[in-house]
């Protein structure tokens, strides 16, 4: 079940957020706040709330976490909530 994260987060066709349409080309990321994919302005502003920098350092430890249990994939995983990525 665990194998299908990729495909459901990285082809999401829209941000979870805002509900702005994503393409397959059109690159989002993962919120650190509830780990779906969101579109880029909507990761600047999620950046710009105070208690960013607190909830990302810990979501890469609970993401690090999960990942050695759970994901066969932990650098995608977890660099996709600091890295646009695209749906391919
Ligand atoms: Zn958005």
């Amino acid at each position: 079940m665990f194998e299908s994260w990729k495909e459901k987060l990285s082809c999401a066709t829209q941000c979870h957020r805002c509900n702005a349409k994503l393409g397959p080309k059109d690159q989002r990321i993962l919120s650190v706040f509830d780990h779906e994919p969101i579109c880029l302005p909507c990761k600047r502003a999620e950046e710009k709330r105070p208690d960013y920098e607190a909830v990302s350092k810990e979501a890469i430890g609970t993401c690090l976490a999960d990942v050695e249990v759970a994901y066969g994939d932990p650098g995608g995983y977890c660099y996709h909530h600091f890295y646009p990525f695209t749906c391919n």
